[in-house]
């Protein structure tokens, strides 16, 4: 039997030593999502050629020609990233039938990494959500409580990644939705800096905000996917250009001096007593570590989840116009329709949490109403930046929970939309401001995981990584039960 719980990259370097083939590897990592995916729900399709792909980078290996860093990782990939070829569904009814023609970025870079995608994961329909209960499909279950939802919108991508039904996993983050799983999954969950990675083919839920970003087991395992992943493209033009860095060099340097906010507003009234308590640990933990930590106040995080929803409301309301059932649907014919009832009768494909974020993204950017919603919002956006760049010439770093609660049931939430919002309140800053950010799996409470969150300033991805693998060190947490 293969151990299918390493890391990516003890993945690459027991192929390396011939201990393992991507075969094997791949094959057994099938059978793990036949035996508990069933339960858990984290795929929407999985790849029915995955054993050949892994097949012939073994015989590639073995003839001795040039292999990719990724030889044969089956790597799952949330469902709103293209793959030619393969369903893109973003989880909705909309896309049922719809079939990528063209790579996205990420995946034109993994493929000739010799990555294997093992499947398509489940989300929150295009990615508006954090529990994956949006899904046109069903939600996916957490694994270490099986009546609790994972997180989302890329809860498919954290639960593959940590109940073993791959090795690692990308998901989307436009405010929170890779961290948010992650820390709620047990894993850990990486949203760069803004432009760091290509969005060419993630279909687009608020594209000023928004990154692809990889969930792993390991902090190491998020800076060798960054390093697979990042960099220039003349196919997005947000993109910047990183000068070829390599995150993982460097990585075990620790944190002695480093200079640590600690974000008062983001430990407010509300917050969970074991995330709080979790919090204080973390920082004395980095105190040992030789870190400095103070608290600070960052007074417009109080604004930035009415800010968030405004402008993500009104990017996906343009976002989503496309959604006709002329270029993307097919459902009925248009005869016999005038334009507003055809036009309703197309977006009832949509479900209840699109459509409301559809609704209100018409509505705040409208004459008459922008300058009280839209404009306010986007005043907010950089009033928090501003307040967010003064704190990074004071701290190298920022800390704060990566949810204020622990995952809650399945169905406890789903009709308060409003309370559901409110669970992003530490994520979406990094998002409104274009920082980078991370979830490190920290505690368990109750048998729940709880991720701690930390910021760098833009473009200071590798110090990030450096600290939260200096996080991830002081503690040693139990395998997920499942
Ligand atoms: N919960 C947030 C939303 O629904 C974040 C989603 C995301 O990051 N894609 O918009």
């Amino acid at each position: 039997m293969t151990n299918l719980k390493i890391s990516a990259l003890d993945y690459v370097e027991q192929i390396q030593n011939g201990n393992i083939s991507a075969e094997d590897f791949v094959s057994e990592t099938v059978d793990r999502i036949k035996k508990v995916d069933d339960t858990l729900h984290a795929f929407l399709s999985v790849n029915d050629d995955v054993i050949e792909q892994a097949r012939a980078i073994d015989k590639k290996i073995k003839s001795g020609d040039k292999v990719g860093a990724c030889y044969g990782m089956p790597i799952s990939i949330k469902d709103n990233m293209c793959i030619k070829g393969s369903k893109t569904t973003c989880a909705s009814k909309m896309l049922e039938n719809f079939v990528a023609p063209y790579d996205a970025t990420v995946i034109t870079k993994l493929k000739q990494q010799d990555a294997v995608f093992i499947g398509k994961v489940n989300m929150d329909e295009f990615a508006m959500g954090l529990t994956t209960e949006f899904s046109a499909y069903g939600p996916s279950k957490n694994p270490w409580n099986t009546d609790c939802i994972p997180g989302g919108s890329s809860g498919g991508s954290a639960v593959s990644v940590s109940a073993f039904e791959c090795v690692t996993s990308l998901g989307s983050d436009t405010g929170g939705s890779v961290r948010n799983p992650a820390s709620f999954c047990g894993v850990v969950g990486y949203k760069p800096t803004y432009g760091l990675i290509s969005r060419y083919g993630l279909i687009s839920y608020a594209n000023s905000i928004e990154q692809i970003g990889p969930l792993t087991r390991t902090v190491k395992d998020s800076a060798f996917m960054l390093n697979m992943i990042c960099g220039l493209d003349s196919n997005d033009n947000t993109t910047v250009d990183n000068n070829s860095e390599d995150y993982l060099s460097g990585i075990d340097s620790g944190i002695e001096g480093k200079k640590i906010g600690i974000i008062k507003e983001m430990i407010a009234d509300g917050t969970d007593p074991a995330v709080l308590s979790s919090t204080k640990d973390a920082i004395s933990k980095l105190e040992s570590l030789g870190a400095i930590c103070e608290e600070i106040s960052i007074d417009m995080v109080k604004y930035s989840v009415a800010a968030y929803y405004t402008i993500t409301a009104t990017e996906a309301g343009s976002n989503l116009a496309r959604y006709d059932n002329l270029r993307y649907g097919y459902d009925f014919p248009v005869e016999g329709y005038e334009f507003n009832s055809y036009i309703a009768k197309a977006r009832k494909n949509f479900g209840p949490e699109v459509t409301r974020r559809m609704i209100i993204g018409g509505f705040v950017p409208s004459a008459g109403h922008a300058g009280k919603y839209f404009l306010k919002a986007m005043k907010v956006k950089s009033k928090l930046t501003k307040e967010v760049n003064e704190a990074f010439k004071k701290f190298d770093l920022l800390i704060a929970p990566t949810v204020p609660i622990l995952p809650f049931k399945l169905g406890e939430k789903i009709d308060d939309p409003v309370s559901l919002f409110l669970v992003d309140i530490n994520t979406v800053t990094a998002n409104l401001t274009g920082k980078p950010a991370i979830s490190v799996p920290f505690a368990i409470s109750n048998g729940l995981p709880i991720g701690m969150q930390l910021f760098a300033n833009s473009m200071n991805d590798k110090l990030l990584l450096q600290a939260a693998h200096a996080l991830e060190n002081t503690v040693k947490l139990p395998e997920v039960p499942i």
